[in-house]
């Protein structure tokens, strides 16, 4: 073909990256073992797995099998590892990281083409996005490593971490998990996904080069059923990390609960792009290219719902129809396409399967006049309209690259609609106006927020889900928390550390855990006389519940007596029970006013609460002396560190406001701390006033509203504490107290499909069943177990919003 003849046809010619290299490579370690210990084993059961090309189908290589005598071998050589890295000084550790950064850019080109040989994705993205993230994450964790001692004071790393990565972002979602594993100074057993383990076995041997200590990261090729199951299993591991499918979360939240392992999920999502009518149309086709075609649909955070303001959709959707006609599908090695082949076979058919439901369903499916090459996995763009909001393809993640088209008039209508999902990881907004976008953003219920732009990740700024999404986060600083804990939490090795609250005659405290939990005040406490005398008060009334800023019978009509640690009654406080429970759940709802107030405000009323709680600390110091027999001296110290907590509590509530990162992109991250919502709250049994302060507190002071439940065994304290709400100004149904059986109201708070977290202090079992609740409810439940009193919000809901006047290419 001669030029002029490209001049007139302007038609592509193929370009493709050499893949000799890495055919070469893949030759010349074929089979691949498994790594353990800087070694490379092979697996116990003997078997290997063919890794596949999903652009022709043909056999790559083939990769161990291992089984769960591997998992034990590698957490064995994690372990011992530990013991070791885990003091290494940041600074040695940080050389460490850098050493892998340094390497992976070195071999940057290798690692490209082999991503996309593997998965299928376009070299274009491999080169230009999955491997410089890669490398940045470890640059990035490499300062957090040196950093460690001094900015994050009193952590300690967890041991040996479980790993689980999908198929999506194969060494991408490798570097979220073990960069900042290890910067914080754990050790690493990593299962990579079934059908693209090679990135990470190339990654193994850069691990080897880098020098890094034996056993600091093991990497287990395999299947699910033998390796991941053993890994969440297994007693060595101290923390699993998932990315993948919400079903697979769920199974895994079940597995571990109760067991004491902290646990991060990153699940799938639905995630709206919503369009306004004076955002620019051009750089709107450009950013639904990017949000559902990059990856070929295949991105947990894809902008796979379309919302478009009605006066403009026609305008919009024929202009994407065009666009659309011009991609190009085709081998992921051709630098000029735009999306490559679908992973396997298997999500092939599950893409083809919900289309035809889509068309079933009654929507309009639009597909460009093209065909599909036909030799490997391939799905052409596809949009729907005509779609209703409750319709499985507006609902269910398709996981491919199928958009689906809906209109809306008004915002309102837009965030509703928006919202409309059982899951919450990320959005995007166009608008030309700023005052819309930064209006919607933080109404939508996501973890991340684009304002015209889509599908940008930096290390610097936290990733991760609402509802069905998942908890926790990878990236800035909060998400080192996934990996560290308190050196108090340190003494709650296993789960029996927090054994059955109790007390023992005296009114002294059995419980380790809440003892740990309220560390610090042990010291105020310290040396204080022995208990006085008190005269008791005979029986004076029933307290009744709290509910919606009143007091409230039960729905029972029954009351429980309150016994002092003699065994004399002192009081009667209401049975609560579920109907109380919907009630003060409804409650906190409707107070979600409360979130959205300023937190100047909110700082005032928490100011006022401690103003009134210290006129009346005699009479909250005798209440306590009554409920557990401690001396008097010692109760007013409880009571002084109480309103010491609220005054604590009022100041971080308009300091606690995030950060802005600046991550090498156009652009800037605004990360905001967020509300939960309606948090649900059982109460230790030990300080029955200072155990509900810090608690109420700090969830109130970030903007949620709540239902607590009180120490079953010492509820006077919080309520008495109704008169210091109603006196400080405490809007109706911030603060609903529901007394009664701990774990029975627990149970069903927990199971409550309005409660939006649940932070429950009592026994093992009890504990186990919170978190097995959360199965019922559909989401996952978020239950703070592992944060001190002294933590004032779960870090993990921390919102970013990317602003950008143009998409990212
Ligand atoms: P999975 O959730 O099944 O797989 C993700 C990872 O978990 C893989 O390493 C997998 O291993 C492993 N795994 C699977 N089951 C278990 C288990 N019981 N215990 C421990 N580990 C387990 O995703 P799929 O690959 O099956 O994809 C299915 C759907 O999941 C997609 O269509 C998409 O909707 C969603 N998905 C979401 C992702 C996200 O980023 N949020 C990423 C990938 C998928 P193995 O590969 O050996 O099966």
């Amino acid at each position: 073909m001669s030029v002029m003849d490209i001049f007139e046809t302007m038609d592509y010619g193929p370009a493709p990256e050499g893949a000799s290299p890495a055919l070469a490579w893949l030759k010349e370690h074929q089979p691949f073992n498994l790594f353990i210990n800087n070694q490379w084993v092979q697996p116990a059961s003997g078997q290997y797995l063919d890794s596949v090309n999903p652009a022709n189908g043909k056999v790559l290589t083939q990769v161990a099998s291992a089984n769960s005598a591997d998992v034990d071998a590698a957490v064995a050589a994690a372990s011992a590892a530990f013991e070791k890295w885990g003091k290494t000084p940041g600074h040695v550790r940080a050389r460490y990281l850098y050493a892998l950064a340094r390497q992976i850019q070195k071999h940057s080109r290798l690692l490209a083409v082999l991503e996309a040989l593997d998965n299928g994705k376009s070299i274009r993205e491999t080169r230009d996005i999955d491997i410089p993230l890669v490398a940045r994450h470890f640059y990035y964790h490499a300062g957090w490593a040196q950093l460690m001692a001094s900015e994050l004071p009193g952590y300690q790393p967890l041991g040996v971490v479980g790993q689980i990565i999908p198929w999506n972002f194969p060494l991408l979602m490798l570097a979220w998990k073990i960069a900042p594993a290890i910067a914080m100074g754990n050790t690493v057993v990593l299962k990579p996904a079934r059908y693209t383990p090679l990135t990470a076995l190339k990654f193994a041997e850069i691990v080897q080069e880098s020098g890094l200590p034996p056993g600091v990261i093991n990497i287990l090729t395999g299947e699910a059923s033998q390796v991941g199951e053993a890994l969440v299993r297994h007693p060595g591991i101290k923390k699993i990390a998932f990315t993948g499918s919400t079903d697979v979360g769920r199974s895994i939240r079940r597995a571990t609960a109760g067991s004491g392992k902290k646990l991060s999920l990153e699940l799938g999502g639905k995630s709206p792009f919503i369009v306004f009518d004076d955002a620019d149309l051009d750089s709107v086709v450009e950013g639904v290219v990017d949000a559902i075609w990059f990856n070929q649909g295949q991105v947990c955070c894809a902008g796979s719902r379309l919302l478009v303001q009605e006066n403009i959709a026609d305008r919009l959707l024929s202009k994407l129809l065009i666009r659309m006609e011009r991609l190009r599908v085709g081998d992921p090695l051709d630098k000029a396409i735009d999306i490559g082949a679908i992973v396997s076979s298997t999500q092939l058919q599950e893409i083809q399967r919900l289309v035809a439901r889509g068309v079933e369903e009654g929507a309009q499916v639009w597909q460009p006049s093209w065909a599909c090459p036909t030799d490997g996995y391939f799905f052409p763009p596809t949009l729907f309209t005509n779609v209703s909001p409750a319709s499985t393809i507006a609902q269910v993640e398709i996981f491919g690259p199928v958009l689906v088209a809906m209109t809306f008039r008004t915002p309102a209508e837009a965030v509703e609609l928006a919202n409309n999902t059982r899951y919450g990881l990320a959005a995007s907004v166009w608008s030309d106006n700023i005052n819309l976008a930064l209006d919607i953003a933080p109404k939508i219920k996501a973890g991340s927020v684009w304002v015209n732009c889509t599908n940008l990740f930096d290390a610097s700024s936290g990733f991760g889900g609402y509802r069905e999404s998942g908890f926790g986060r990878e990236g800035g600083k909060e998400g080192l928390y996934e990996y560290v804990r308190h050196a108090w939490e340190a003494q709650l090795a296993s789960p029996s550390g927090y054994t059955p609250t109790g007390r023992a005659a005296n009114g002294a405290s059995s419980s380790s855990f809440t003892d740990s939990l309220l560390a610090g005040i042990d010291d105020e406490l310290d040396g204080l006389s022995a208990p006085e005398t008190i005269e008791l008060p005979a029986i004076d009334r029933t307290s009744k519940l709290f509910i919606a800023g009143k007091q409230a019978r039960p729905d029972s009509g029954y009351s429980r007596t309150v016994y002092d640690p003699a065994g004399r009654a002192i009081g009667e406080v209401g049975d609560g029970n579920r109907k109380d429970l919907r009630n003060a759940v409804e409650a906190a709802h409707k107070a979600s006013g409360w979130a959205t107030g300023t937190t100047h405000n909110r700082a005032q009323i928490l100011y006022y609460m401690a103003e009134n709680l210290s006129v009346r600390e005699d009479e909250f110091a005798r209440r306590i002396v009554q409920q557990t027999g401690r001396s008097h001296v010692d109760a007013m110290s409880e009571v002084q560190t109480a309103i010491s907590r609220l005054f604590s509590y009022a100041a971080w509530t308009d300091k606690f406001e995030g950060g802005v990162h600046r991550p090498p992109l156009r652009g800037v991250v605004l990360a905001m701390p967020e509300a939960i919502g309606v948090i649900g709250i059982a109460c230790p049994d030990d300080y029955p006033l200072l155990g509900f302060i810090s608690l109420v507190a700090p969830a109130i002071a970030m903007g949620n509203t709540i239902v607590v439940i009180p120490s079953q065994i010492a509820p006077l304290s919080a309520t008495d504490s109704y008169q210091v709400f109603e006196t400080s100004d405490l809007p109706a149904g911030v603060v609903n107290i529901v007394t009664g059986e701990r774990d029975a109201l627990s149970q069903v708070l927990a199971e409550h499909d309005d409660v939006d977290a649940m932070w429950y202090f009592g026994t093992a079992e009890g504990s186990k069943r919170v978190e097995l609740a959360s199965l019922v409810t559909g989401w996952i439940l978020y239950r703070v177990r592992d944060k001190s009193f002294y933590a004032l919000l779960p870090r993990s809901k921390i919102s970013g919003f990317l602003m950008e006047n143009s998409c990212n290419r």
